[in-house]
């Protein structure tokens, strides 16, 4: 068969006379579609023992699906795939932005795309703006979509694990509490499963699997924009909790006499550090000066890289807030590794410091003391964090399985 011509999606779900071994096979064939790997590691990421992955790696390799690379140790040896048509696409909806990211399941290079449109554009605009987003980095990866494997797409939202629709959302928002957010999508492409998260959850996916996290057991990954969300990576695993509403970080009470927040309680961390509260900090402090005043949490961002002392104090006291609440949160938790991404993960070298102070000073000792102590680092992946753990992870839902819950 001419490479390239095989598809991608006839290989992961079409049908096998052997059930088991075909669904072990897709499974293998997923996890190295979300990132080549050795034997060892395919084994664990799948949950199969080495020796069922290392008779279906030959098996593969028989059929001309799969390579591997010699060049390595026995252990060390990479699995990949041929040239095989297929692209998987993630996308993050934040209140103020889409991210869309595209990568063709036999390769590493991921096509990424952005709005400034998003969720409180009303759900017409943002659905409308990911499905353009989609067909643009789908064209330039070479494909086309037909090619599309699976969509993963992250909402600000908490989404019931056991149904995939709404369980908490922003009263701002044209949601309702039950809906199901990837309707819109799968609307537009028929017959390819769309895969909806907790856009945080998805962020600290894409950290875990190829950002900072990579090789650590537990993740916490903060996302600090226009909102303040969080997800936790545990052994590979996203936990969700019953509700879907686990590490919700942002609506941790850190003054209950503060602001009202958009969940309806009153002083949560993101009435303290979301971006409206900063920008209206900024701008509030510049009132009566003649100086162009910030309108997005961007701005401030760039203003405080620039130097501006103002912009810089305002990320660096966000860092204390953000650290206060990440102390309570690790006491419960205990990560190895805390990310900050979103905007403010930006800003990571001006807001790390203090945040990892109040975090010292509130948090157990014993997660700094001990031999490999707990890390506060910016996201490595930056704003594409979650897109890129959408992708993966909905490239590792088997549909023949159970569409809604991912097997991960
Ligand atoms: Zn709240």
């Amino acid at each position: 068969m001419p490479s390239g011509d095989r598809h991608a999606r006839d290989l992961i779900w079409g049908l096998s006379s052997d059930a088991l071994r075909g669904h072990n096979r897709r499974r293998v064939l997923r996890a190295i579609m979300v990132s080549p790997a050795t034997q060892v590691k395919l084994a664990k990421f799948t949950n199969l023992s080495q020796a069922t992955v290392s008779g279906i790696v030959q098996e593969l390799q028989r059929d001309g699906i799969v390579v591997v690379d010699g060049t390595d140790s026995e252990r060390g040896k990479k699995v990949s795939l041929t040239p095989v048509r297929g692209v998987a696409i993630g996308v993050e909806v934040s209140y103020d932005s889409i991210v869309v990211a595209a990568r063709r399941v036999d390769g590493p290079h991921v096509e990424a795309d952005g709005s400034s449109r998003g969720a409180e554009h009303g759900s017409q605009a943002w659905i409308r703006e990911c499905v353009q987003l989609i067909k643009d980095v789908v064209r330039r990866t070479g494909l086309g979509e037909s090619d599309i494997v699976s969509i993963g797409l992250g909402v600000p939202a908490g989404i019931e694990p056991r149904t995939g629709t709404v369980s908490q959302v922003a009263w701002a928002l044209d949601w309702q509490r039950g809906m199901d957010p990837g309707a819109g999508l799968r609307e537009h492409f028929p017959g390819i499963p769309v895969i909806v998260d907790n856009e945080a959850n998805f962020a600290a996916y894409g950290e875990y699997l190829y950002g900072g996290g990579r090789n650590t057991e537990t993740v916490l990954f903060v996302k600090s924009s226009s909102s303040v969300s969080a997800g936790l990576i545990t052994n590979g695993l996203i936990y969700r909790g019953r509700h879907g509403l686990a590490s919700e970080i942002g609506h941790l009470v850190m003054d209950p006499q503060g602001s009202v927040c958009q969940c309806g309680n009153r002083g949560c961390l993101e009435t303290v550090v979301g971006g409206a509260r900063l920008v209206e900090q900024v701008r509030r402090a510049y009132v009566g000066y003649r100086v162009d005043l910030p309108t997005s949490l961007a701005n401030v961002v760039e203003r405080a890289k620039s130097g501006d002392l103002l912009c810089r104090r305002v990320l660096q006291d966000a860092g204390r807030g953000i650290g206060m609440a990440l102390a309570r949160t690790c006491n419960l938790l205990n990560p190895e590794k805390v990310f900050v991404g979103g905007e403010l993960g930006r800003a990571a070298d001006l807001l790390i410091e203090p945040a990892t102070e109040m975090m010292r000073q509130h948090a157990l000792g014993g997660m700094f003391n001990y031999v490999a102590p707990m890390t506060v680092e910016a996201s490595e992946l930056g704003l594409q964090a979650g897109a890129q753990g959408a992708l993966a992870f909905a490239l590792n839902v088997d549909r023949a399985v159970d569409l809604k819950k991912p097997t991960l």
